[in-house]
């Protein structure tokens, strides 16, 4: 009896591994998300949980959970906003102000100068230091007050907004990767525009993910070797502008509001979640080589690649 059953399970789990791969990419938090699996159904399910956190974590849709507390200064916060706004209160204290999420009036600027740029746009011209000013005022996660019993996020300036596009992809990752374990599924790669979490293996092999070299895009500059683990990559490279010959990215230093600029192009993280992944990449993009490996070094099965100029 005890032999058929081991037999059995044996039986089962060649079976699994001998089902081909399916890979789904759909159009969400304004990238391309793929997921890669042996269970279709599991896949679908698993985008499901993707949308809802593009749905809530959207700067866009004046009717997301984030446009409303911006607009109104606070929210009785769902589970997964307020999850993903206290997780960014953690970066900002280890980073000590250089990953930010209240840069939204900042990042809301230098993003309409990437699309101005994007668009041709002729005469174009860096934002105003009054400009640039103002919105610094607003900055500052440390008036952003959080209740833990009742899930009230305060935003306690007026004027003030967050900006969760350093953080969402990640954690979007990770509930997908958390609905694909409720399905059964062992081995999935999940891709949110280069924040992944890779589950399991695929077959007897860790999953091999390539890392796009930041002034090549053709070229892989290295590959990754992943199982059960987040990696994301932070770059000067895919929004940006350039005026007189120096390059503007989307990663604000929160401390002039200016963008980033210090020698590197770009930072890959790989840690245990993909939501470090993506928090950590951004940080140590901002950081800079020196603070940013200090502050990786102190956080466990976290591993950092910096690209300089
Ligand atoms: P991407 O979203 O392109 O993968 P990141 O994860 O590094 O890249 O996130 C960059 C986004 O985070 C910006 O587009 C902006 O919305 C926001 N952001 C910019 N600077 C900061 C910062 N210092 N701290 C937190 N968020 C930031
Ligand atoms: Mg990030």
């Amino acid at each position: 009896m005890k032999k058929i059953k081991i037999l059995i399970l044996i039986l089962g789990l060649a079976g699994r591994s001998f089902q081909p791969y399916h890979k789904e990419a759909r159009l969400m938090l304004g990238t391309i998300v793929e997921i890669t699996c042996q269970d279709r159904a599991a896949i679908t399910s698993a985008f499901e949980e993707i949308k809802k956190i593009e749905t809530i974590a959207n700067n866009f849709n004046p009717d997301s959970e984030i446009s409303r507390l911006n607009a109104a200064g606070k929210i009785q916060a769902g589970e997964d906003l307020f999850n993903m706004v206290r997780e960014s209160l953690k970066y900002y204290r280890l980073s000590e102000g250089a990953f930010d999420i209240t840069v939204g009036p900042l990042a809301s600027i230098w993003k309409e100068k990437i699309r101005e740029a994007e668009n041709n746009v002729r005469g174009l011209t860096l934002p105003a230091g009054s400009q640039i000013k103002k919105a610094l005022s607003l900055v500052g996660s440390d008036k952003i007050s959080l209740d833990d019993n009742s899930s009230f996020i305060s935003l306690t300036q007026s004027g003030m907004s967050i900006d969760l596009g350093a953080i969402a992809k990640g954690y979007a990752v990770d509930k997908a990767v958390r609905r694909l374990k409720e399905s059964g599924v062992r081995s999935a790669l999940v891709n949110a525009g280069g924040n992944v979490y890779c589950l399991g293996k695929k077959g007897s092999r860790k999953w091999r993910v390539g890392v796009r070299h930041p002034r090549k895009p053709a070229e892989i500059v290295f590959y990754l070797d992943l199982e059960n683990q987040g990696a994301a990559t932070s770059g000067d490279y895919e929004q940006f502008f350039i005026l007189d010959k120096k390059r503007y990215s989307h990663i604000i230093n929160p401390k002039t509001g200016w963008p980033v600029d210090n020698n590197i192009s770009s930072v890959t993280i790989i840690a245990p979640d993909a939501a470090t992944s993506d928090g950590l990449s951004t940080t140590v993009f901002v950081l800079g080589k020196e603070k940013g490996l200090e502050l990786a070094e102190k956080m466990d099965g976290v591993e950092v690649k910096i690209i300089e100029n």
